[in-house]
């Protein structure tokens, strides 16, 4: 890459455009050699005679994205942080000090170091683009801003904002970001280079004067939250707040609490730069930054992926328009991401009321935004125009993909896909979105198997982030990088799965729950199991909640089908027998383990459960610690015939993927395989050996793990 040509000093009569366009980069971030080539700039715009600077983005949907997170990762004693940390703060200090005004002009993502940079800047103008995102994603990986983002911000926005942004690791769109006055103007996208030139024009003209903003409170409640008075109460609803969401496993968000406590309001810039700094270098080293930043790692690969193996280099086709066989809780949830993400939508079902449900189901998805202000009512209408309905065929020759998303019945599935295919165009490629059935069999019915994968989506649609790419044994690749790509562009992280039982994720999560009902079945009780894997272990649901929501028929359903195929890994607890019997569906009846409201908003366990399961009242016999090991431990020995005798993905990083992303498997822990590793296989092992004498051979390590503990092997080497 060249230093000199990825950051250009553009001269425009009295003013300096300052142009960030890493060559050979999709994004702008900064890392040593950049950082390296802005502070020459300054030097040089110093002493010069402009009398404004404007820094922008030749990228067209970035201005600068952040660190460079590879150099951060590379990055392993404290004096490494604390120089490139001391560093990125001076040449900020440098910015801001320089005594001609700064304009940034920010279209596209303007994220951590991003963000600092323009906060050390005088004037900040930005587009009105849909890619425009400004904030301080830091804390989401475990660190805090270290370039003065935690010491700049609430000077400019106020405590209460950004606290907002730190803690939760947000990005504003625009018009929020106008809202709080992280900006000062937003403009069309097309005007932006205009707009701020003319602003620069005016800044010259009113005597190219320094501004340094700071934050003004309004309206009466804020001025006192704001003030001397209010300001320890925010700090301590905000600790609340944070350990309430993370039971206290995430502590960058607690730390930069800390920080801004004590350097507010400090005159002292370099030793409120201190404190930041020092704080930056304690998180940066601790296990959860290192495991954040390498879950975010795993999402920027599946950027660069194409879904098929090396070297493989097969063109996605493009896709314009899909259809949806189904409009019930999936195909409803895959019309609205498709369709907000600019995709025409053809909606096929056999009945109007369940078009209706469709169609309703995306409304109300949109109409949240609009009452939010993410969008306005002229972008709903113009996303709902996007989706169409039909109880017939008419309009499917134009379809580039049709995914199916009906009853779960192979047989009903093979029909409808054969049907589907005779009123598609030849290339067209149909996507089943089975949760449980064969890829491969259901590819039979098709006359060009070739054209047939899986894209397996999770519920809730829009909100869960995985989308389980099934290669079929006939599949193409062509069929396989289409469902990729489109995945990508609704916002997705796809994972290509070989077809199998439960694919990949389902094959892990339901051995987990299972073992869930034997610890039932000894006496444990569902708060205790529930409430430990959320609060200890961090899981955002806990095996009973989870089994309520994905439909306890469901869950017994899809194992009795891995009993057949996986024979003594699974065994049925026989409090499940009893289960079947009661009619209980978990949150589609409102009747599972847990009691719901009729709105649906899960209360409590319900307590008349263990009667009717005939189970005796839980005694609790169990430790914690055996509960969590039974169940996570589970997982990682199904996963090791997965990976290594099944090649169902053919890395670690896609099990680590899919979990997360998939099952909300907590990402301070890095992944199932990262915990794995950080635990140690030989320790796992010997653990599931003592279970299974006692307890059943469901839990006998097997052979991939015993070998990686003999051979004291990690999943990651
Ligand atoms: P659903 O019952 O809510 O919806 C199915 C819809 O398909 C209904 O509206 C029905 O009228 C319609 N339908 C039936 N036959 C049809 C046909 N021949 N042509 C067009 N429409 C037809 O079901 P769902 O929960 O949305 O599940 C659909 C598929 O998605 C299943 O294969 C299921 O295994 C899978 N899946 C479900 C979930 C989940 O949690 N619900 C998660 C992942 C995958």
């Amino acid at each position: 890459m060249s230093i000199q040509e990825s950051i250009k000093l553009i001269p425009n009569g009295e003013i300096a455009i300052v142009e960030f366009d890493l060559v050979g980069e999709k994004a702008n971030k900064l890392n040593t050699p950049i950082m390296m080539r802005f502070k020459e700039i300054i030097e040089e715009l110093k002493s010069s005679k402009y009398r404004a600077v404007i820094i922008r983005s030749g990228k067209p949907k970035i201005f600068i994205a952040g660190a460079d997170i590879e150099e951060i990762k590379s990055m392993n004693k404290r004096e490494e942080f604390e120089a490139a940390v001391e560093s990125g703060q001076n040449i900020f200090n440098m910015l801001e000090d320089l005594p001609i005004p700064v304009i940034a002009s920010v279209n596209g993502a303007c994220a951590g170091g991003g963000c600092e940079m323009i906060m050390a800047c005088d004037y900040r103008i930005a587009s009105e683009d849909n890619s425009t995102r400004i904030g301080l994603p830091e804390t989401k990986l475990g660190i805090i801003p270290g370039f003065g983002g935690c010491v700049r911000m609430p000077r400019i926005i106020g405590l209460q904002a950004s606290l907002d942004v730190i803690l939760q690791g947000k990005l504003l769109n625009p018009k929020k970001a106008l809202k709080v006055g992280l900006v000062d103007k937003i403009v069309h996208p097309a005007l932006l280079e205009k707009e701020t030139l003319k602003w620069a024009h005016e800044i010259i003209d009113q005597g190219a004067k320094k501004r340094r903003k700071e934050f003004c409170a309004k309206g009466t409640v804020n001025i006192v939250l704001e003030s001397f008075v209010g300001k320890p109460i925010v700090f301590s609803k905000a600790k609340q707040t944070v350990l309430e969401a993370t039971h206290g496993h995430y502590p960058a968000p607690i730390k930069a609490i800390e920080v801004i406590s004590k350097t507010l309001g400090m005159s002292d810039r370099t030793e409120a730069l201190r404190i930041e700094r020092d704080t930056f270098c304690d998180l940066a080293l601790t296990d959860v930054s290192r495991s954040l930043i390498h879950v975010f790692y795993l999402t920027e690969m599946v950027k660069k992926q194409n879904g098929l193996p090396q070297g493989i280099k097969v063109e996605a086709k493009p896709v314009n328009a899909m259809g949806i066989l189904g409009a019930g809780t999936m195909g409803g949830g895959i019309a609205y991401v498709a369709a907000d993400k600019g995709v025409h939508v053809r909606m096929k079902d056999i009945n109007n009321d369940a078009l209706a449900r469709g169609f309703k189901h995306a409304y109300d998805l949109w109409s949240k935004l609009v009452k939010k202000k993410v969008i306005n009512k002229f972008e709903l209408q113009q996303r709902m125009d996007l989706v169409t309905g039909t109880l017939d065929f008419s309009g499917f020759k134009t379809l580039d993909v049709v995914v199916e998303a009906i009853v779960e019945d192979i047989e009903i599935k093979k029909k409808v896909i054969a049907e589907t295919a005779k009123h598609c165009k030849e290339s067209a490629i149909i996507a089943t979105n089975t949760s449980s059935l064969s890829v491969t069999e259901m590819g039979k019915a098709h006359p060009k198997p070739e054209n047939f994968v899986g894209m397996h989506f999770f519920n809730p649609v829009h909100k869960m982030p995985l989308v389980e790419v099934i290669r079929g044994e006939s599949t193409s690749h062509e069929a396989v990088a289409t469902i990729f790509e489109l995945s990508k562009r609704m916002g997705k992280m796809p994972v290509v799965v070989k077809d199998g039982p439960g694919f990949l994720v389902n094959r892990l999560l339901l051995p987990y729950m299972a073992e869930a009902a034997h610890l039932l079945n000894e006496g444990m009780s569902i708060e205790t199991v529930d409430t430990a894997y959320v609060n200890e272990f961090g899981m955002p649901m806990g095996p009973f909640a989870l089994m309520d929501e994905v439909g306890l028929d469901v869950c017994i359903k899809v194992l009795k089908i891995f009993k057949k195929a996986f024979g003594a890994r699974i065994e049925m607890a026989s409090c499940l027998d009893a289960l079947e019997k009661t009619g209980r569906l978990g949150r589609k009846n409102n009747k599972g383990f847990y009691t719901y409201s009729e709105s649906g908003k899960r209360l409590a366990v319900d307590p008349t459960i263990y009667a009717e399961l005939t189970l005796k009242e839980p005694t609790n016999p169990l430790t914690n610690k055996e509960c969590l090991e039974r169940g996570v431990f589970m997982m990682i020995n199904e996963c090791s015939l997965a990976l290594y005798e099944d090649r169902i993905v053919e890395t670690p990083h896609e099990v680590d993927l899919a979990m997360i992303m998939g099952t909300g498997f907590p990402p301070f822990r890095g992944g199932l395989l990262k915990y794995a590793d950080a635990v140690g296989t030989e320790y796992i092992v010997d653990q599931l050996e003592f279970y299974a004498q006692s307890k059943g051979a469901r839990l006998k390590a097997n052979n991939p793990l015993r070998n990686m503990a003999k051979t004291q092997r990690k999943f990651y080497s």
